[in-house]
C-alpha cells in the first residue's frame, strides 16, 4: 500500500532537499554561507557614480587586489576584471598573483572556494554578493554524497568512508572481493565538500574541457589497474552523460541516474553493480533550458546556422547541436569562424551577447527564444562590487570565503589529481 503525506498525498520516498536554495533577496543561511544580508551601505543602482567609484576604489588599492571575472558576469561587472575566464582558469590565476593581498571574485560561490583553497594562506578571497550560489553545486550536499557512498558500499563497489579527517587518504580501495571499484570524479562546478570527498575518496575534479580525460583516468584506476572500473560522477548528470557516451564510446545503459532524494538513490544493487558510470542527479538550471525543439527551430530560424553547445546540456540537444564545447571552446571557435558565418550558442546569455558585440561581422543569436541568464551569476552587479571595493579601501575585508583547512587539504588533493592526469 502506497502512504500518504499529512497533504494527502502520494509518499514515493522522496525526501526534501537538506539544503533548499534560498529566494533571492530573502533570508540568510549562515552555515552556507549563502547569507543575502549585505551590512553597510549598498550603492543603489541608479547612482550615475557607480563606474567612477568602482574605478577609484581599483586604483587606490592597486597591486593589492586583482578582480578575476567569470565569462558568465554582466558587461558592467567584467569591465573591472583584471583577467576573465571560467572557473578553473580564475582560480589558477588567482593562485599565480601571491603578490594580491585580496581577490575580488566575480562568479559564484564554489569558484570563490577554489580560489582560495588554491591561493595562499595570506590572501583573502571576497565574493561581492554571498547569495551568488550555484543551482548545481547545491544539488549535491556533503552529507547526500557521503550517503550515496554509503549505499556504494553496501552494494560492494566502493571502498567505505575514506580517511576523513585522520589524514590517512584512501577510501577508493576494494569493493567486496573481486568487485569493480568506484571512482569519484566531480565537476569543478561543486562545492568545497564535494571536492574534499573527491580527494578523500582517491578521485579527481574534472572541467568541462577535461572531463573525458578524468573519467578515462578514473576508469583505469583500482588495485587490477585495468578496466572494469567505475565512476561515480558529480554533480551534472549531464556532462557525465555525455562525456560518457559521446567521448568515451559507452552506451546509455552503461550510466545510471543516482536520485539523493530517493531511497538509495533509487537504485537496485543489480543496478549499481551493472553500471559503468553512476551519475548524480543534479543538472545546471540555465543549460538545462534548452531542448532538441530549440536546436529544431533555431535551424528554420537562421538559415546556414551552426549550432554550438556547452556540454551540460542533455544529452538530446548535444546530439542535435553541431558542435560541443566548453566555455572556453566557444569562445576559440567564434574567434576563429569566418566572416559572415552564422552561430547559434547554446549557453548562459552574457556571454552570447558579449560574443555578438565583438563579431559583428558573423550571425552570432542565443540557442532559445526567451531570456536565458543564469540569475546567481547575475547577482555580481556594480553595486556589490563597488560595495566590495570600497570596503577594502576602508580596510574592511566583506565577504570573505574562507575554506577550512581540513577540507581545503582534501580538496586540493582532488585539483591537484586532476592537474596531473595526462594533457592536462
Ligand atoms: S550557469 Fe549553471 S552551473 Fe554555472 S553558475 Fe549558473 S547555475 Fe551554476
Amino acid at each position: 500500500m502506497t502512504a500518504t503525506s499529512d497533504m494527502g498525498t502520494p509518499d514515493l520516498g522522496v525526501q526534501p532537499t537538506p539544503l533548499a536554495l534560498l529566494l533571492l533577496g530573502q533570508r540568510s543561511d549562515s552555515d552556507s554561507e549563502r547569507g543575502t544580508a549585505c551590512p553597510g551601505e549598498l550603492p543603489a543602482a541608479s547612482d550615475p557614480t557607480l563606474v567612477a567609484r568602482a574605478r577609484t576604489a581599483k586604483d587606490a588599492l592597486g597591486d593589492k587586489v586583482f578582480v578575476l571575472g567569470h565569462h558568465y558576469q554582466r558587461d558592467e561587472v567584467i569591465q573591472f576584471a583584471d583577467v576573465t575566464g571560467d572557473s578553473f582558469k580564475l582560480a589558477r590565476e588567482a593562485a599565480a598573483r601571491p603578490e594580491a593581498s585580496y581577490v575580488v571574485f566575480c562568479g559564484v560561490h564554489f569558484m570563490a572556494e577554489s580560489a582560495d583553497i588554491l591561493t595562499g594562506n595570506h590572501q583573502q578571497v571576497v565574493l561581492p554578493d554571498l547569495a551568488a550560489g550555484c543551482s548545481m553545486a547545491d544539488m549535491a550536499t556533503a552529507e547526500q554524497v557521503a550517503e550515496a557512498w554509503d549505499v556504494l558500499t553496501d552494494a560492494g563497489i566502493a571502498g567505505g568512508r575514506g580517511s576523513g579527517a585522520s589524514g590517512n587518504r584512501g577510501g577508493r580501495g576494494s569493493g567486496a572481493s573481486g568487485n569493480p571499484v568506484t571512482v569519484p570524479v566531480s565537476y569543478m562546478n561543486s562545492s568545497a565538500a564535494i571536492k574534499a570527498f573527491t580527494g578523500r575518496h582517491g578521485g579527481t575534479i574534472c572541467t568541462s574541457s577535461n572531463a573525458e580525460v578524468a573519467m578515462r583516468w578514473a576508469l583505469d584506476q583500482g588495485d587490477a589497474g585495468g578496466k572494469g572500473e567505475k565512476v561515480l560522477f558529480l554533480p551534472d548528470q549531464h556532462l557525465g552523460r555525455n562525456t560518457a557516451v559521446l567521448q568515451l564510446g559507452l552506451s546509455l545503459d552503461d550510466c545510471v541516474v543516482y536520485d539523493p532524494r530517493r531511497p538509495n538513490g533509487g537504485l537496485t544493487v543489480d543496478q549499481l553493480r551493472a553500471a559503468t558510470v553512476i551519475l548524480w542527479k543534479g543538472h545546471c538550471s540555465v543549460h538545462g533550458r534548452f531542448t532538441a525543439q530549440t536546436v529544431t527551430e533555431v535551424r528554420e530560424r537562421v538559415p546556414g546556422v551552426t549550432v554550438l553547445v556547452h556540454p551540460e546540456c542533455k544529452h538530446e540537444v548535444v546530439t542535435a547541436a553541431d558542435l560541443v564545447g566548453s566555455t572556453e571552446f566557444i569562445i576559440k571557435t567564434i574567434e576563429a569562424a569566418p566572416s559572415g558565418s552564422a552561430w547559434a550558442i547554446g549557453t548562459e546569455l552574457n556571454l552570447v551577447s558579449r560574443l555578438a558585440k565583438a563579431h559583428p561581422d558573423k550571425t552570432i543569436v542565443f540557442l532559445d527564444k526567451t531570456v536565458c541568464f543564469c540569475s546567481t551569476m547575475n547577482r555580481i552587479d556594480l553595486p556589490h562590487l563597488v560595495w566590495a571595493l570600497e570596503s577594502l579601501v576602508d580596510g574592511r575585508v566583506v565577504n570573505r570565503i574562507d575554506v577550512d583547512n581540513d577540507t581545503a587539504h582534501y580538496a586540493k588533493v582532488a585539483l591537484d589529481q586532476m592537474l596531473a592526469l595526462p594533457g592536462i
